[in-house]
């Protein structure tokens, strides 16, 4: 039987903030060697991978702080770096960066039960299946709570759980898990130990299901062929600007220096 097709959160994400990335980062085999190159690439992936290595053991519990960074050291990638000192620094904040996701981990078990540590989710929505995995996933009372580790930022506010597709991603793949039972997004800012909630009401969940099948729709049936890159905001920040600036169209839209 052939697979069916499948959206993560962050390939959705990825989309809304700007097709081409979508297209640079999930379409194009030169985007992907290209962000193989970046630094940055390498520590998520690192982090990434000192998670799936414990998750990979079978152990159900939550991980503890030697597990991890055993993981960490195993799967560390040293690639990418502009010179050794950087990549010790960025070594070193990978693990004080896991260090605290045991942390707070143990810290929440003591206001919860940890149902699920690496979870895999999956719901169908049409012609394609949404997946993804929760870092974590506790009961606290009688919520449902699904929780989101984010290496790359400090500060996190209830409004950013409500409006994050990702957030709402999970929350409704969570409920289809436990129906029936109230489901809560919480944002961790391993950076800064900051973290965020917003309470999901049902109806809620169901506007959010049919906007994301909607945009789904639209990704999968994206023309790429005949499209070009548009010069906005996030282009100042954007690891793909060298690959978008060699498209005449977009090249022409840039501010002229004089
Ligand atoms: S440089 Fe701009 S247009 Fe190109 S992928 Fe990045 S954000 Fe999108």
């Amino acid at each position: 039987m052939a697979r069916r097709p499948t959206l993560s959160p962050s390939k959705l994400s990825c989309y809304l903030a700007c097709p081409h990335r979508y297209y640079w980062t999930y379409e194009s085999g030169q985007g992907q060697w290209f962000l193989k190159t970046r630094s940055y690439y390498a520590f998520g992936l690192s982090l990434h991978r000192a998670l799936e290595a414990f998750h990979a053991t079978g152990e159900t519990g939550l991980p503890s702080t030697e597990t991890l960074l055993a993981a960490f050291d195993e799967k560390w990638i040293d690639a990418g770096y502009a010179s050794a000192d950087e990549m010790q620094a960025a070594y070193g904040e990978g693990k004080e960066i896991l260090e605290r996701f045991a942390e707070s981990a143990s810290g929440a078990a003591s206001h919860g039960k940890v149902l699920h540590v690496e979870k895999s989710l999956r719901k169908e929505m049409g012609e394609w299946d949404l997946i993804g995995r929760a870092d974590r996933i506790d009961e606290v009372e009688d919520t449902i709570m699904v929780i989101d580790y984010k290496s790359g930022r400090t500060q996190v506010t209830p409004a950013d759980v409500a409006e994050d597709i990702a957030m709402g991603c999970y929350a409704l793949m969570t409920r289809d898990l436990y129906p029936g039972r109230p489901i809560a997004a919480t944002l961790y800012a391993l950076r800064s130990g900051e973290e965020a909630t917003h309470r999901f009401e049902d109806a809620e969940l169901d506007e959010i299901a049919f906007a994301v099948r909607e945009l789904g729709d639209r990704v999968r049936t994206h023309y790429w062929e005949e499209f070009h890159p548009r010069p906005k905001g996030l282009c100042a920040s954007c690891e793909f600007a060298v690959l978008c600036r060699r498209d005449p169209e977009y090249a022409s839209q840039l501010p002229q220096v004089s």
